[in-house]
């Protein structure tokens, strides 16, 4: 029994093309679905809630199947994915990519010929870099800053109190930042995910009344808290595992 596989793996392997695009055809519907029902009950349209595919799991194969299924926007967390994916699939111009990992400075000119939204501008060096290459690129990116809301040393983010100044502070040109990101913290329960989220929507008003700036975007909200990030005020939703449930390995 030396080449024996996991049950899951070896279903895994003998699923074709088309059964993998069907499933994720299903998956993509049912995420609808739910997202549909959660912009409902908080008053709100389905077209008010983006959903950002992650598709960090999987090769640019099952990426494009999200695709066609009517996906196009389309997340990386990693620079290097991101390129890759981005460089195979620019004949689909209807994909949108979003980079929602941590960005390296070192890697901001190449990522900007992807022609991303960032969600993830974690500091005052890296929103400026961005605007640099954006303006000798001829171009503008479109930004979020990343909040680190539950004030967890080991995460990324801006703390809620570096935000105004770094908004009054933010170069003229070559960014527009859009609004914020934020992360439940790890091992969050649902019921204090929608507390966390409800802090960075309050965060996000008072900023646009303290700088009289439009911040209109709220990326907030993963596979397992996404309901609870749309009814505290998502305007994004980064999903990822379970699109491709089924079809990658559970986390
Ligand atoms: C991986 C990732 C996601 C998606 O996570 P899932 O739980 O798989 O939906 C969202 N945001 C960021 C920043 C990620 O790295």
């Amino acid at each position: 029994m030396k080449n024996w596989l996991p049950w899951k793996t070896s279903v895994l392997l003998m699923m074709t093309e088309e059964q993998k695009r069907r499933r994720i055809a299903e998956n993509w519907a049912s995420v609808q679905r739910t997202v549909q029902e959660a912009a409902i009950a908080s008053g709100r349209c389905l077209e008010s809630v983006r959903v950002i595919g992650v598709t960090k799991y999987v090769d640019e194969s099952m990426t494009r199947a999200l695709a066609a299924t009517g996906c196009v926007d389309l997340g990386e967390s990693r620079p290097q994915l991101l390129w890759r994916k981005s460089e195979a699939m620019t004949d689909i111009d209807s994909v949108k990519w979003h980079m929602i990992g941590h960005l390296q400075r070192n890697k901001v000119r190449r990522s900007l010929r992807c022609r991303p939204m960032i969600h993830s501008v974690d500091s005052s060096r890296l929103l400026n870099a961005v605007a640099e290459e954006a303006e000798q690129q001829e171009t503008t990116v479109k930004v979020l800053l990343e909040v680190n809301i539950s004030g967890d040393e080991a995460k990324t983010g801006f703390l809620s109190h570096e935000l105004e100044p770094v908004l009054e502070a933010k170069p003229k040109a070559g960014v527009e930042v859009c609004g914020l990101m934020a992360m439940a913290g790890l091992g969050t329960d649902s019921t204090d995910a929608r507390s966390q989220f409800e802090k960075v929507r309050e965060l996000r008003d008072q900023l646009q009344a303290a700088t009289s700036m439009a911040l209109p975007e709220l990326s907030m909200g993963m596979s397992g808290d996404y309901q609870q990030a749309i009814l505290a005020g998502a305007t994004m939703v980064r999903i990822g595992s379970v699109l491709f449930d089924g079809l990658i390995e559970r986390r």
